[in-house]
C-alpha cells in the first residue's frame, strides 16, 4: 500500500500527525499492508446495564468486557429502533430503516406479511464487504426475510449458519420451534445448545478464513426469550435465588464464553491485531421478560426512552483504537457499516444514501466535534429526536415529552411545558428528517406499547409449560 493511501486508510492527514500519534503510527507500520478483518457481534435484547464494564454485578462478563478494555466503550451508543428486525435492517444497510419502509417487526411467523424482509433495493453490509474482496459469513439470527431472494446467501454473505426468524429455542434447537436451523439454505440437525452452536460455527469460520481478509457477522439470539438454561453453567449461579435471573445468568455466560472463544481463535490464528471487533445489542433489555437491566436509563425494549435504544456498544482494534478509552458523544448502529468499510480501505460515497458516519476519526484520532448533532427514531406512532443533549420522546399519541439528557439521564423530568421553544425546535428537526422517510412496507404489532408486557406473557407461558407462540414475534 502506498504511504498516502495507507495514511488515508487510517484516517490520518499530515496535519494530524503529531508527536502523540507516533506510537500509533509505529503500531500501524507493523501491520501496514494487511487488510483488517471485521468481526461484528450482535447480542439480542441485552440491556444497557448488562455487561460488567457498564455496571453488571452478579454475572461476570470478562470476555465482552475485554473488548472495551482493549479498545473503546461508547457510553451513548444507540440503535436505530427499540426492536429486533428494524434495528437489523438499519445496521445491515447503514441507513435509517424508515427510509425504505422497514419500520416494524414482521409479527409471528404465521402472520408474516408477504412483503416482509430487507428490500432487495438495499445494499447490505455483506455486499459492501464483498465489494472490498472480503470473505463474508453470517452466523445466528437473521430476521431480515424468509423468501428465497431475501436469505443471507443472497444478501452478500458467502456462508450462513442460523435461523431466519426473530427467535428460536436454544435446547435441542432442530427439534423445537417453528422453523429449521440452516446451513446456507439446507436444513441441518443441530443438537447443541444454540448459543454454543453459533460460537462453534463462528470459530470455524475464523479458522477457515484466517488467511483471507474476512467479515464475520455473529448475531447471537441470546439473551432473547425463551429463557432456557445453558447446560454446564448451572452450578456457577446457584446463589442466585430468582429462577429467571439464574437462567439469564447462564444464557449470558454462554454468550460471553462464546465471545471469548472467538477472541481466542483470533489470537491463536495470529489475526487479533488485524481485526476490528465490535459488540453491541440490537435493542434495550425487556427487563420483565429476561431480567436484562437498563440502569440508569428509563424504559425497556420497545420504548423510545433511552432504555429502549441506548445499548452496550464496545469495539477494539489493537494498535488503532487506544485501549481502555471512552467515547462519550452519541453514536448509532448505522455508523458501523461506514466505519467497517473505512477500516478495510474503502469508502461509502455520498450517493449511497448512508446515514451512518465513519467513526474512526473520532475513536482513533480523537477528532473533535460530534459524529451526529442529531439522531431520530420512528416506529409507527412512537418517535424520538435527539439534538445535542435534548431529547423529544413521543411514546403515545397524547404525550410528547422533552428531556435534558445531560442533567437527566434517567428521563424523569419532563420539560415539555417549561421549554416549549426547545420542544418546537426538536419537533421541527424531526419533521424535516421525516420528510425523507417512506410509508411502512408492512404493518407492525411492533407499534403496540406493551412489548415488554408481551414478552412477560410469553415467558410466563413457557414457565408454566404452555407452548410458546411462534418464536419470531420479536
Ligand atoms: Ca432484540
Amino acid at each position: 500500500m502506498k504511504r498516502r493511501d495507507f495514511l488515508k486508510t487510517c484516517g490520518i492527514t499530515a496535519a494530524a500527525v503529531a508527536a502523540h500519534d507516533l506510537w500509533r503510527l509505529e503500531a500501524l507500520a507493523a501491520s501496514a499492508g494487511k487488510r483488517p478483518n471485521v468481526v461484528l457481534i450482535l447480542a439480542d435484547d441485552l440491556g444497557y446495564a448488562s455487561i460488567g464494564v457498564q455496571g453488571l454485578k452478579d454475572i461476570p462478563t470478562p470476555n465482552i468486557d475485554s473488548i472495551a478494555k482493549n479498545g473503546v466503550r461508547f457510553t451513548q451508543g444507540y440503535v436505530s429502533c427499540p426492536l429486533c428486525s428494524p434495528t437489523r435492517a438499519g445496521l445491515m444497510s447503514g441507513r435509517y430503516q424508515t427510509r425504505f419502509g422497514h419500520e416494524f417487526n414482521p409479527g409471528p411467523l404465521r402472520n408474516v406479511s408477504e412483503s416482509f424482509g430487507l428490500p432487495v433495493s438495499q445494499k447490505t453490509f455483506g455486499n459492501w464487504m464483498k465489494d472490498q474482496g472480503y470473505a463474508t459469513g453470517y452466523v445466528g439470527k437473521w430476521h431480515l426475510g424468509y423468501k428465497p431472494d431475501l436469505k443471507p446467501t443472497k444478501r452478500g454473505f458467502d456462508e450462513f449458519f442460523g435461523f431466519l426468524s426473530g427467535g428460536h429455542p436454544y435446547l435441542n434447537p432442530s427439534a423445537q420451534g417453528n422453523e429449521p436451523i440452516l446451513r446456507g439454505t439446507e436444513t441441518v440437525d443441530e443438537k447443541e445448545y444454540l448459543t454454543d452452536a453459533f460460537t462453534r460455527e463462528a470459530v470455524a469460520f475464523v479458522e477457515k478464513h484466517k488467511a483471507d481478509p474476512f467479515f464475520l457477522y455473529l448475531g447471537y439470539n441470546a439473551v432473547h426469550t425463551p429463557m432456557q438454561i445453558a447446560p454446564g453453567r448451572e452450578e456457577k449461579f446457584k446463589e442466585i435465588a430468582d429462577e429467571k435471573r439464574r437462567t439469564f445468568a447462564t444464557m449470558m455466560t454462554a454468550m460471553d464464553e462464546g465471545v471469548g472463544a472467538v477472541l481466542k481463535k483470533l489470537r491463536e490464528t495470529g489475526v487479533e491485531d488485524d481485526t476490528l471487533i465490535i459488540f453491541l445489542s440490537d435493542n434495550g433489555g425487556p427487563t420483565g421478560a429476561n431480567t436484562s437491566k437498563n440502569d440508569p436509563l428509563n424504559g425497556v425494549k420497545g420504548t423510545m426512552y433511552e432504555g429502549g435504544i441506548r445499548v452496550p456498544f464496545v469495539a477494539q482494534w489493537n494498535g488503532h483504537i487506544p485501549a481502555g478509552s471512552l467515547y462519550e458523544n452519541p453514536v448509532i448502529s448505522l455508523d458501523l457499516l461506514p466505519t467497517a468499510v473505512a477500516a478495510v480501505g474503502g469508502k461509502v460515497g455520498e450517493d449511497a444514501g448512508i446515514d451512518g458516519v465513519n467513526l474512526l476519526p473520532y475513536i482513533v484520532d480523537r477528532k473533535d466535534g460530534l459524529p451526529h448533532d442529531r439522531l431520530f427514531w420512528r416506529m409507527g406512532g412512537k418517535r424520538a429526536a435527539r439534538v445535542g443533549d435534548w431529547k423529544m420522546v413521543h411514546e403515545s399519541a397524547d404525550q410528547t415529552m422533552l428531556f435534558d439528557l445531560k442533567a437527566d439521564i434517567g428521563e424523569k423530568n419532563d420539560l415539555a411545558a417549561k421549554e416549549p421553544d426547545k420542544l418546537k425546535e426538536l419537533q421541527a428537526a424531526y419533521d424535516e428528517w421525516n420528510t425523507k422517510n417512506v410509508a411502512p412496507l408492512w404493518g407492525g404489532g411492533a407499534a403496540r406499547p406493551a412489548a415488554g408486557q408481551r414478552q412477560g406473557r410469553l415467558a410466563r407461558r413457557q414457565t408454566e409449560g404452555q407452548p410458546a407462540p411462534a418464536a419470531d414475534a420479536k
